[in-house]
């Protein structure tokens, strides 16, 4: 796949005005711009770090959406009613559940929006949590993030809508409760305001600002995390100096699987287990239903009170899970051509390693797992050599609150009034996932919200 790379605009170019000044540059900003554009409106995208993309260029395992051609394709019929069912459970009942029933009536839409946009995801994987395959991804199973910012890229070029980086919104500004414009600081200290009828807020969740972390979830802030660097919250005090609401700002996600070993933090892509990837601890043993929720996952690991745990497959399952590729380029992945060879290298008794693979690949086989109920990801056993492991431990990955909004993406002060003009999509708000997010949910929000945020700022300023 040739490279490309987005042409960012010259700040001198920034207008004194826009319609819509959308403040982030992952997937639910560039959606809400696109969508807005093609309804008429002149938008601009404003973001803070040098690398576009933020957090949603990280996602690797799919997005998740029912009811689609997709699903059919591979013979998975599916509904939404089990859509919400499983978001709800995985959120433990505490979900907006007007935000979801939006979620789940649009997600089919979403996914076909992005195919007119030339944004194809024909292939399917399963998350944890998830009693059906609907993590969709692109055709030759790669990164999927990092293809749809990509893909929504291409989109933005296509339609001149400009993108300036290393512009750092600092304030929003109102007058008599309704948004007039922003204020900006560039990376050459240069600051600026211009005036717009609308802005959206998509800049993502607050994983890497620890001052926010000890104040919702002191217990954490020891904890290494998954996220860009630019995740630090500014979209919720942004909202809150006008007036918005927070909701469910301790709810905070820990994922499972995490190799940090080295200086770098990887997050290995739920995707692995999907593809039949399992879990074991220091004894080599299995401990835990591998497709379980991510919170519970997380709690089982915990509950070792070892060095984090293991992940075990075999060569089918890298080839069913590109991305592995990566990890082995890296140097996560530890390699052997047996399983006892493996269970020496990776520090794990050989015995009760092959023992455990024996019985899950019976298990896989009569699509029966006995011992700790797994339904899902299991399309294949573990019997292809060569064999691997990566060792991972839980680190904060996704914050599940944020900007209170209703289901047009309009943001809410405390009395549950939208504030004119203000809108808000992607990790930013707070409440679609309760107290837990599925895996594959991620994407799926940025890109239903962010066109909800597209069609509802048309309207508002077009009356559409
Ligand atoms: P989502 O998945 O909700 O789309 P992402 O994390 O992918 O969120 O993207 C959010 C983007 O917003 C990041 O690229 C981040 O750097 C950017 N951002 C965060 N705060 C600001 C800010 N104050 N001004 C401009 N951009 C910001």
């Amino acid at each position: 796949m040739s490279k490309f790379i987005f042409p960012t605009n010259n700040i001198d170019d920034i207008k004194s005005a826009y319609d819509f000044v959308v403040i982030g540059s992952g997937i639910a900003g560039m959606t809400a711009a696109i969508q807005a554009q093609e309804l008429g409106l002149d938008v601009a995208i404003v973001e803070k770090q040098s690398v576009l993309g933020g957090n949603s260029n990280r996602a690797s395992s799919g997005m998740n959406a029912v009811e689609t051609s997709v699903q059919l394709e591979h013979g998975i019929v599916d509904s939404q009613e089990s859509f919400y069912e499983d978001t709800l459970n995985g959120g433990g009942g505490t979900n907006n559940k007007a935000l979801l029933s939006y979620f789940v009536t649009h997600v089919e839409s979403a996914i076909n929006w992005l195919d007119k946009h030339q944004i194809k995801l024909t292939d399917i994987t399963s998350t944890g949590g998830m009693s059906e395959r609907r993590a969709h991804r692109p055709g030759d199973k790669s990164a999927v993030g990092s293809y749809l910012v990509r893909g929504l890229q291409k989109q933005l070029l296509e339609k001149n809508i400009p993108l300036f980086n290393d512009t750092r919104v600092v304030s929003l500004i109102t007058d008599n409760h309704s948004v007039t414009g922003i204020k900006l600081t560039t990376n050459k200290e240069m600051s600026f305001e211009i005036s717009t009828k609308a802005i959206l807020i998509a800049t993502g969740g607050f994983s890497q600002n620890k001052s926010m972390l000890q104040e919702y979830r002191p217990e954490l802030v020891h904890l290494k995390t998954t996220n860009h660097p630019g995740a630090t919250g500014d979209g919720m005090m942004l909202a809150t100096e006008v007036g918005a609401k927070l909701v469910d700002m301790a709810k905070i996600q820990v994922h499972p699987t995490v190799q940090q070993d080295t200086d770098h933090v990887y997050l290995i892509g739920e995707g692995v287990r999907g593809e039949g990837a399992i879990l074991v601890d220091q004894k080599g043993c299995r401990f835990v239903n591998e497709m379980t929720t991510r919170d519970q996952v997380t709690a089982a690991i915990d509950a070792l009170d070892e060095d984090g745990a293991t992940l075990i497959f075999d060569q089918s399952i890298r080839d069913a899970f590109p991305a592995i590729n990566f990890y082995h380029a890296v140097g996560l992945v530890t390699e052997a051509s047996t399983i006892s060879g493996l269970a020496k290298e990776a520090n794990l008794n050989a015995e009760s390693l092959s023992r455990t693979i024996t019985d899950w690949n019976d298990y896989q086989k009569q699509g029966l797992d006995t011992a700790f109920g797994r339904q899902t990801g299991m399309p294949r056993g573990i019997t292809q050599a060569p064999y691997y492991a990566i060792h991972i431990k839980p680190a904060i990955h996704y914050t599940m609150g944020g900007i209170s909004i209703n289901s047009k993406t309009e943001v809410l002060n405390k009395d549950n009034a939208p504030i004119k003009g203000l809108y808000a999509a992607g990790e930013v708000t707070g409440g679609l996932h309760g107290d837990n997010r599925i895996g594959g949910n991620s994407l799926a929000e940025t890109v239903v919200f962010g066109r909800q945020s597209g069609k509802q700022v048309a309207k508002f300023i077009l009356k559409l």
